[in-house]
């Protein structure tokens, strides 16, 4: 069977290193092109990707998109800490090409968001987010929360005070949603135990991501379908 071949932008990274370390144990896939800052770019290379995968700054989204849309070739990307400027241009490339972005690659975190769509039938209580990550990480409050509380304002359809952010120690990431009223408080929690659940979903995601039509996926896509 041939190999699908992965380009990973960030490959020296925490994460980078996790995805080398995935792929190396799949059978179906192997680290092609793994690109870091001060590489210089190796356009005949890069021909021959099937699939990027990004996990690093959001200061490299516009070239990972611009090359991979030059050579019709999908992106995962992984990266968090995105503005309104790194979210238009992921719709507008994915007009070209498979584009899936995902603040949380984890599967329980995709499901997580799903859950969310019951709290509708308790849109009454009071809400709040809270997450805990490792001292070095960089954005605040994370990705992953800032999603959660975009899907939980649908779903409930309010407004709601912004998720609470504690910086400490080596946590990879902790996620709590708590629903409030007089009577009784229901928290929906998700801890990731290790880097390795985030780079299996986004190799998950490349593999899956290589078979689709042009267009912008999330993660529970690759569960569930794309969402209409
Ligand atoms: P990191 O700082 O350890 O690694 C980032 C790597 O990207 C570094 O090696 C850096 O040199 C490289 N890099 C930065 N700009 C680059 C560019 N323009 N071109 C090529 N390489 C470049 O960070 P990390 O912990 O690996 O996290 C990376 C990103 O992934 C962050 O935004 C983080 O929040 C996000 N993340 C997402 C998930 C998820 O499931 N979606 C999970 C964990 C981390």
């Amino acid at each position: 069977m041939k190999k699908i071949k992965v380009g990973l932008v960030g490959s020296s990274g925490r994460m980078g290193k996790e995805i080398i370390q995935v792929i190396e144990n799949n059978s179906r896939c192997e680290v092609f092109y793994p690109f870091g800052r001060n590489d210089k770019w190796d356009a005949k290379k890069a021909k021959s990707v099937d699939v990027w995968i990004d996990f690093s700054s959001p200061d490299a989204l516009k070239d990972v998109l611009k090359r991979a849309a030059e050579t019709k070739t999908p992106v995962v990307c992984g990266t968090t800490g995105f503005s309104k400027k790194e979210k238009d241009l992921l719709e507008q490339y994915a007009k070209k090409i498979p584009v899936l972005w995902s603040s949380n690659m984890s599967l329980g975190v995709a499901v997580l968001n799903e859950a969310l769509k019951s709290l509708a039938a308790i849109s009454h209580f009071d809400f709040q987010i809270e997450e805990i990550h490792h001292n070095r990480k960089k954005d605040k409050p994370s990705g992953t929360a800032i999603t959660l509380q975009e899907n939980l304002e649908k779903a409930v359809d309010k407004k709601l005070p912004a998720p609470l952010a504690i910086r400490g120690g080596g946590v990879f990431g902790v996620h709590k949603i708590y629903s409030m009223s007089d009577e009784e408080v229901l928290t929906f929690e998700h801890s990731a135990l290790n880097r390795t659940v985030f780079a299996k979903g986004a190799v998950q995601a490349a593999e899956w991501l290589v078979k689709q039509k042009p267009g912008l996926y999330q993660i529970r896509d690759v569960l569930f379908g794309k969402q209409k």
